[in-house]
């Protein structure tokens, strides 16, 4: 008898394989559970839209109930997977419900990354569900003081939305400087300089003492002895992906579910993919890693539907994110940690590009920065580059007169 295939995990990728199961001719029953009631919803907006645009109240799902039903997917909301059974391939659910699969995707994605000292404070939150994108809302307004733990993407994003909104605004990163690990030092500084423009406080390169609630607010005290008195301190200091099922299940687990080129975990009747997998990247010679990218959550979703129906295919995307704060967009297209060498191409407009190449003068990744989508078109070209294994000659690009697309001809 036919069980069919089922999803851990409503978020972006857990949603995209569904329809991909069928969008592959798939028939048989497709079943999705979810923890949050709401049906599957886009992240990106909740750090932005959603916090500033009276537009976004209601959390902009990826797809519409009657999609679900015309799919004959059936979403299980509102429910929690209690255990994987691998002898007989089911999972229960918290309400003792067991449901049997003939294939297991596991998307359950990651969740933010806990800051101990802020354990006890009422008044310290973090931000992954639309729920908790409400709460903070709330807590924006003119007259409001709000402290961020954490420069990285959910703390900008969040600071230029408190701006926009009137808040006074303090972000707090532990790191010399903001998005350290995200981008290079060139592109942060701009960042920087943008968030001092508007009037955020960047406090960086500092430890946290400790976090008190005092009446209605909450102190943070630096290392340093400054004190932060904020209505409302959001925690941003990273993610870590959801693996306690697949680890209870007996799947290998290292920073995230470990899957194969195939995205197949350690039992080949159960696949992971997005956030919380982590994968071998081809085009870093199947070097492991783990992305958490809004983008790479659909695609791998995709890619799992397709193998979970008897595909071999392999991730061969270049990684690629994108951040927009204030009219600043940021984006960046593969991994540049194993660049040796930066180029920069100025685009004009005070927008630019910096390409990074690997010893060998392979790009290996592209970062730029600019007004609205002024770097778009030409991270795009920088992405084929990269997925070529293209070694384009270090005066070409610099020379904003010479196109990127003369590059990928060649
Ligand atoms: P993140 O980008 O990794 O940034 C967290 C920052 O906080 C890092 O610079 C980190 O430094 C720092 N930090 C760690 N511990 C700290 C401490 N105790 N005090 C002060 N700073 C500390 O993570 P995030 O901004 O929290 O984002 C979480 C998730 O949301 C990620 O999955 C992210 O990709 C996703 N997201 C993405 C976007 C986007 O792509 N545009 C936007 C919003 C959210 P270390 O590096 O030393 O740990």
């Amino acid at each position: 008898m036919e069980h069919g295939m089922v999803i851990i995990g409503a978020g972006e990728c857990g949603t995209r394989a569904a329809f991909a199961l069928r969008e592959n001719g798939y028939e048989g029953p497709v079943t999705m559970i979810g923890t949050e009631p709401h049906l599957p919803y886009e992240r990106p907006p909740l750090s932005k839209d959603a916090m500033v645009s009276d537009d976004h109240l209601l959390p902009r799902t990826i797809a519409g109930i009657e999609q679900f039903t015309e799919k004959r997917i059936d979403f299980i909301g509102s429910s929690t997977v209690a255990a994987i059974d691998r002898a007989v391939k089911a999972v229960t659910l918290h309400d003792g419900r067991s449901l049997p699969y003939d294939r297991l995707l596991i998307a359950t994605g990651a969740m933010p990354r806990a800051l101990p000292l802020a354990a006890g404070s009422k008044h310290c939150v973090t931000l992954r569900s639309y729920d908790d994108a409400l709460r903070i809302r709330a807590g924006f307004g003119p007259a409001a003081r709000i402290a961020i733990v954490g420069g990285g993407f959910i703390g900008l994003e969040l600071a230029a939305s408190a701006r926009k909104r009137g808040a006074s605004v303090t972000v707090i990163e532990a790191q010399p400087r903001i998005l350290m690990r995200g981008v290079p030092e060139e592109i942060a500084g701009v960042i920087a300089a943008r968030h001092r423009d508007e009037g955020v406080m960047l406090r960086c390169g500092t430890g946290i003492a400790s976090i008190n609630d005092k009446d209605d607010s909450v102190i943070i005290t630096l290392a340093d002895g400054e004190e932060i008195v904020a209505d409302l301190a959001v925690i941003g200091i990273g993610a870590v992906p959801v693996t306690g099922l697949a680890e209870k299940a007996g799947l290998e687990t290292a920073n995230g579910i470990v899957v194969n080129d195939w995205l197949q975990t350690s039992d080949p009747d159960i696949y992971a993919a997005g956030d919380c997998c982590a994968f071998p990247l081809a085009i870093c010679g199947g070097r492991r890693v783990r992305l958490e990218a809004w983008r790479n959550a659909q695609e791998q979703g995709a890619l799992a539907a397709r193998n979970m129906l008897g595909g071999h295919e392999p991730h061969e995307s270049v990684p690629w994110f994108w951040s927009d704060q204030y009219e600043l967009g940021l984006q960046v297209a593969g991994l540049a940690d194993e660049a040796t060498q930066t180029i920069r191409r100025d685009l004009g407009e005070g927008a630019f590009i910096l390409f990074h190449l690997a010893a060998d003068g392979r790009l290996v990744a592209a970062s730029g920065i600019g007004p609205g989508n002024a770097v778009a078109k030409d991270i795009r070209l920088a992405e084929m580059l990269i997925a070529r294994g293209a070694r384009p000659a270090s005066a070409q690009l610099e020379a904003s007169d010479v196109k990127l697309k003369s590059l990928l001809a060649a």
